[in-house]
């Protein structure tokens, strides 16, 4: 039996991994953490019976008491909660499918108890890769990629020499707005940036597509994973999302993973890692495909990516600079308080205003989230 604890189970890959929990008998659940949708999390807790859950507020902790009185398990609340579930004794893995750097505490608690993480929550490395990577060889602890491209590099680097990898080819589908002019940005709409063509996710990422903000945060999450400088990671746009990312050797042999964009095939790889189980669903019908494409991707029209590059470049707490104010700026753009090319501009803005930090601890990091967040507030 493998135990597993979940942070973010309500979301799009808490759920899904749920879903494998369901299929695969052999796994269980001991905690669980979510944001405020209480409906859904009091059922998660009834069907898979946790020792141990948390929600983000005071007051939705405390209903959550009372609704679950008849059952034994307790209620922890807040960040103290999102740690108590990392730290757990009885787990032994990790899913961090939280959104944004709110994961940063929750995975270095679980790295220092010895837990693997199965990491989907790519803001932790963006931001604290340089603290958690060295952290997890230190304690023999695995971090296990859940992201698409990520994992698809994993499965790729299998069997193979390391010392042998010339680059990382990280593929993108370019997002709903890829091909589209400038111009043509400067009055999207946040539903048709919310429609993503291939995959189907939360909220923040989807948009993080839709700017390629998301493929700037992989290009600094897979620096930090496979220990690769920035000068090896290739994007290359490939609209259909069926090869999820390759590794060029140094003899120009190219290894990729290919498969249908569903993300309970990298969730189900890295809880069970080095084992492959059975899957239900659709298969890659390559008759009916016919072609897949590649394209450059265009950094002048999503400038998130550029300036992702930029943070990647630069280090130190620019990356906890670019990241915290896309957060922000996410969340005010799916508020409607922002257009989708300010998205971008918020990010410039303060990655050229904020004081650099060459190699910042953990509340460094913190710091600077706040500090990033307060600059925006100051004008938006
Ligand atoms: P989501 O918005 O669907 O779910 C986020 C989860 O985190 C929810 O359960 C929410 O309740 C919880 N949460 C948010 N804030 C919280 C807080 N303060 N305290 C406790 N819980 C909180 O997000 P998602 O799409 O599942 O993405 C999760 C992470 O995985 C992100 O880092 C994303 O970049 C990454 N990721 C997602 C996908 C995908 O297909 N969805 C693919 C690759 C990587
Ligand atoms: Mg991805």
């Amino acid at each position: 039996m493998k135990k597993i604890a979940i942070l973010g189970s309500t979301g799009s890959i808490g759920t899904q991994t749920l879903e494998l929990v369901r299929e695969n008998p052999d796994l269980s659940v001991v905690g669980l953490a979510a944001g405020s949708n209480i409906d859904l999390f009091e059922q998660q807790v009834r069907e898979f019976q946790p020792k141990l859950v948390s929600l983000q507020s005071e007051e939705a902790c405390k209903e959550l008491k009372t609704r679950l009185a008849d059952m034994d398990v307790t209620v922890v609340c807040g960040m103290d909660g999102l740690i108590a579930i990392a730290e757990m004794e009885e787990a032994q893995v990790l899913v961090t499918a939280i959104v944004g750097m709110i994961g940063i505490r929750p995975t270095i608690a679980a790295i220092q108890k010895g837990k693997d993480i199965a990491l989907a929550n790519k803001e932790t490395l963006v931001t604290a890769g340089h603290i958690i990577m060295p952290l997890a060889k230190e304690r023999g602890v695995s971090i296990l990629p859940v992201d698409s491209e990520h994992s698809a590099i994993f499965q790729s680097l299998q069997g193979e020499n390391r010392e042998r990898v010339r680059k990382l080819l990280i593929t993108a589908s370019g997002g709903p707005f890829r091909g589209k002019a400038r111009e043509a940005l400067e009055n999207v709409r946040l539903e048709d940036a919310l429609h993503h063509p291939n995959w189907s996710m939360g909220n923040k990422i989807t948009i993080d597509s839709a700017t390629l903000v998301n493929k700037g945060l992989e290009v600094m999450e897979a620096k930090w994973l496979f220990g690769v400088g920035l000068e090896q990671i290739q994007v290359v746009v490939h609209p259909q999302s069926i090869i999820h990312s390759m590794v060029e050797y140094v003899d120009g042999g190219i290894m990729a993973q290919l498969g249908m964009p569903d993300m309970k095939l990298p969730i189900q790889y890295a809880l069970f890692y080095p084992d492959r189980r059975p899957m239900k669903g659709k298969r890659v019908d390559f008759y009916a495909l016919g072609s897949i494409t590649f394209e450059k991707p265009d950094m002048e029209t999503f400038t998130g990516l550029k300036l992702a590059m930029r943070a990647a470049r630069e280090g130190g707490s620019v990356p906890t600079v670019f990241n915290a104010a896309n957060e922000m700026a996410v969340r005010l753009f799916l508020n409607k308080k922002i257009r989708f090319l300010q998205i971008p501009e918020i990010i410039e803005m303060c990655m050229d205003a904020q004081k650099r930090i060459a190699s910042p601890s953990v509340e460094e990091i913190l710091a600077c989230e706040q500090e990033t967040y307060e600059l925006i507030r100051t004008k938006f």
